[in-house]
């Protein structure tokens, strides 16, 4: 008596955390429809729930023969393994070879009309070992996030295959193990998912040379900023920056020489600036800030430090020294105008200081008749 209300006390237990990660997860997919390992992560969830569910049902009604259940019971193993499957192959962004989509496609047929269960057993301890296979391989590749997977893999076979020693009555393991594993594994599977999405989301945001914000990053987060300015009396500033002659760079010591110097004025520009200060790589050898509560005499005195210390930068080539001079325009937003105006008088000012011999930061103030051009936003 006690031990089957404990039973029952278990399956319920599972029953309910398996349907929070559903519901969590499918809502995450629902709003952003291309992360698909959202999807499999709720896949799994729901399939073991089915088979949490089937078990219960064949325990306590004695249905266990009814083909029904065994069906569903079926068809729920195989959804935990497929979905296992497809998340491990959409964390290290691939699709499953032929051969293990074959796999899968085989497995429905078999599982939905029961033709024999050796065939659904061997397809289906055939794709765990795909799963795991394919796991170590993007651990050992130094995939953190297949790591965790890999651990939360381990737990959930472990347990799973304590349990089918227990059903084969060879040792006594308790009757928990299998719902411990599953969570376990949705718990480090939960982690991994999160972590690789943020990375992405901020690779999305950054550029890949030099570490700065892309102008997807940077428009993204002076919206807030412009917003604000909008909305009260304080004012941003914006700086435009260019290296000057930088072709002539790339010519003489190779494209990679150019790679490395671009690197180390982003780097001088990052020590430079301040923790609120937005600043991205704008294009090729353009760069961006916009400094929020900053008026014209706070960026023109940044504009002139990093125009100095630029100018002092030595990067050495084996025995030659590189030494670049950069040109800076700057503006004042303007109440009310859109910031491509702010940033189109920004680059109009840069504009000034290359024609007016370079290596030399200018200021444009607003007139009516600014215009900016649209197209600035790519
Ligand atoms: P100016 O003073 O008029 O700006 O002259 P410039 O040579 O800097 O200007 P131009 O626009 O003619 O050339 C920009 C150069 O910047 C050309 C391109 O090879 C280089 N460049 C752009 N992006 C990169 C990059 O990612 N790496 C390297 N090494 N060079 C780059
Ligand atoms: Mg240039
Ligand atoms: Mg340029």
């Amino acid at each position: 008596m006690l031990n089957s209300m404990w039973k029952a006390y278990i399956d319920g237990v599972g029953a309910g955390v398996f349907l929070i990660f559903l519901g969590a997860r499918l809502d995450l997919w629902r709003h952003r429809p291309e992360r698909l390992a959202n999807l499999w992560l709720a896949a799994a969830a729901l399939s073991a729930l089915i088979v949490n569910f089937t078990g219960v049902l064949s325990r306590t009604t004695g249905i266990s023969g009814h083909p029904i259940v065994g069906i569903l019971n079926y068809i729920g193993v195989a959804g935990v393994v497929v979905s296992l499957l497809e998340l491990v192959f959409s964390l290290a962004e691939t699709t499953p070879p032929r051969l293990i989509r074959g796999l899968e496609f085989l497995l429905l047929p078999l599982t939905v009309f029961r033709i024999t269960h050796n065939a659904v057993m061997i397809i289906v301890a055939l794709l765990l070992l795909a799963t795991l296979f394919k796991a170590v391989k993007s651990a050992r590749k130094g995939d953190a996030d297949a790591r965790v997977v890999l651990w939360g893999l381990a737990v959930l076979l472990i347990c799973l295959v304590s349990d089918t020693v227990n059903e084969l009555g060879l040792v006594n393991v308790p009757y928990f193990l299998p719902v411990l594993g599953f969570i376990v594994f949705f718990l480090l599977a939960t982690h991994a998912i999160n972590c690789h999405l943020a990375r992405e989301e901020s690779a999305a945001r950054t550029d890949p040379l030099t570490g700065l914000l892309n102008r997807r990053g940077f428009l993204e987060l002076s919206r807030l900023v412009v917003s604000m300015a909008e909305r009260s009396a304080r004012s941003f500033s914006v700086i435009m920056i260019d290296l000057d002659h930088f072709k002539r760079v790339n010519d003489k010591f190779g494209h990679a020489m150019g790679d490395r110097v671009l690197q180390e004025i982003s780097s001088i520009l990052l020590r430079r600036v301040r923790n609120q200060d937005i600043l991205a790589r704008w294009g090729g050898e353009e760069v961006i800030i916009l400094l929020p509560d900053t008026g014209v005499d706070g960026a023109n005195a940044l504009g002139e430090k990093i125009r100095s210390s630029v100018e002092e930068l030595e990067t050495w080539y084996g025995a030659t020294p590189i030494c670049v001079t950069l040109s800076v325009g700057i503006s004042e937003y303007h109440r009310g105008e859109p910031l491509t105006d702010t940033i189109q008088r920004a680059d109009n000012a840069l504009y000034r200081a290359k024609s007016s011999g370079r290596n030399r930061v200018e200021y444009l103030a607003f007139t009516d008749d600014t215009t900016g051009t649209g197209d600035l936003i790519k």
